[in-house]
């Protein structure tokens, strides 16, 4: 059995806990310690059974944790060589920290994990495409103007995968934003929009993906409600029906205790 537990995900901060058979990882580490130690043990989990931290990208919100926790809990971090040579630079990580670059795939302990290029204003981001002992699959891809051919082929290939949804158009346009801002977040290099993200999904879908959580929702410039209606919309245009041919969700800002199985 492989679950997720979104333990956070917004522009606050972004953590994801994925566990495998016996041994579990996170995806970026981006509240306070203290928060992430909370929602975890909220959740029945500890990070005494993480084994490995994957990071996306160095922006606050997916990092902000990382060298109080890596000074108290002896895990190893991975992350692409652009990504680290930042963290580093920047004082992010102790100097003890345990860092490694990933390149392509890798395997650690259960998983085989695997960087998947996204299009963001950062070092060098990526997501992650994860493969569990059991050939369970997921995909976390947020943070990306748009979805590259090596995002849709991993969510292509997913059981589970958590898609930004960041934004309304609409809403951050005529938002209180300043321009230059709304010019970041709506660029290729910014984040990806319900349209851009509901638009994809029904190709997902048709390929095998069943459970879906959207992610990294705006809290100014997006609703949960605006979400969800887009991405079911145009799933249910292609004639695919939730809960009968998939499960879609909000991935909330903090964990409301629910997992997902995969
Ligand atoms: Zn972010
Ligand atoms: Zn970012």
């Amino acid at each position: 059995m492989a679950k997720i537990v979104p333990l956070f995900s917004s522009s606050k901060g972004n953590s994801y806990y994925i566990q495998g058979n016996s041994a579990a990882i996170l995806i970026d580490a981006g509240r306070n310690l203290k928060q992430i130690e909370i929602a975890m043990s909220q959740n029945g989990l500890s990070l005494r059974d993480v084994r490995a931290i994957f990071v996306t990208h160095e922006h606050s919100d997916h990092i902000s944790a990382l060298k109080v926790l890596l000074k108290r809990y002896d895990i190893p971090l991975y992350a692409s060589r652009g990504t680290l040579a930042y963290l580093t630079q920047a004082d992010k990580v102790p100097a003890s920290a345990r860092l490694y670059e990933i390149t392509d795939e890798l395997e650690t302990d259960d998983f085989r994990v695997r960087r998947v290029a996204t299009s963001h204003d950062a070092a060098e981001p990526c997501g992650y495409f994860i493969t569990t002992p059991d050939d369970r699959r997921v995909s976390v891809v947020t943070d990306t103007g748009y979805l590259t051919e090596e995002a849709r082929a991993a969510i292509s290939r997913s059981h589970m995968a958590v898609v930004e949804s960041n934004h309304d158009v609409d809403m951050l346009r005529e938002g209180m934003y300043p321009y230059i801002l709304k010019k970041r977040i709506l660029s290729d290099h910014g984040h990806l929009s319900n349209a851009a993200c509901a638009e994809a999904l029904p190709d997902f879908v048709g390929a095998g993906l069943t459970r879906i959580l959207l992610g990294h929702l705006s809290e100014e410039n997006n609703t949960p409600h605006l979400a969800l209606s887009e991405a079911i919309e145009s799933l249910s245009r292609a004639g695919m029906v939730q809960g009968a041919d998939y499960t879609l969700d909000i991935a909330p800002v903090a964990t409301n205790g629910r997992a997902v199985i995969f």
